[in-house]
């Protein structure tokens, strides 16, 4: 599935130079996504491996595509983590830098406990690692614990790998 996938990407890819600033190639795996191969050997090479979970959570907005396939996958619920201001109050809400600006991400802090749960976050590109860190703090927050991070993609060269063994431990498996 890994090589599938890898093939897919290769073939569907779109990479566009200097959005959403100038510096910045961003890599859309939407055309990816929409593909039927491209989707399923994704879906299938993200959850290879993949033990110990009982939670995913799925970073707004690609990060739900993949993750609430790959929690069916696993056979467990699919926790959305919004940008700012989506949700309506109680929130837990985290602050952080992107590759490129600010941002802020928020779960419900009513209706739904977690605590204690063990989680899988899914998103699609792993960039600094700035995004996973604040998800995995978000989660702490709300009283669960991070197990591992799977992303369809990993920009090495941004240092993604080292920041999550650095901030969340190496216990924590990454998956890309
Ligand atoms: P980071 O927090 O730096 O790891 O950035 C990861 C998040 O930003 C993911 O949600 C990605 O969707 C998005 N992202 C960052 N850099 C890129 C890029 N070059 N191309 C596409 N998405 C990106």
């Amino acid at each position: 599935a890994v090589l599938r996938a890898r093939a897919a990407i290769a073939e569907h890819e779109r990479t566009v130079p200097d959005f959403p600033k100038p510096g910045i190639l961003f890599r859309d795996l939407t055309p990816v996504l929409a593909d039927t191969e491209g989707f399923s050997s994704i879906v299938t090479a993200l959850t290879h491996g993949c033990s110990g979970v009982d939670l995913v959570a799925g970073i707004d907005a690609r990060g739900f595509l993949v993750g609430g396939a790959v929690a069916q996958e696993l056979e467990v619920g699919i926790l959305a983590v919004r940008k700012g201001g989506k949700l309506p109050p109680p929130v837990y809400g985290v602050d952080y830098d992107l590759e490129y600006g600010t941002g802020r991400l928020e779960i419900p802090a009513s209706g739904i406990d977690i605590t204690g749960r063990r989680v899988l976050i899914v998103d699609d590109v792993l960039a600094t690692g700035g995004t996973a860190v604040a998800a995995s703090k978000l989660m702490g927050l709300a009283g669960a614990s991070v197990v591992g991070v799977a992303v369809i993609m990993e920009l090495a060269d941004l240092g993604g790998r080292a920041r999550i063994a650095a901030e969340l431990g190496p216990d924590v498996s990454l998956h890309a």
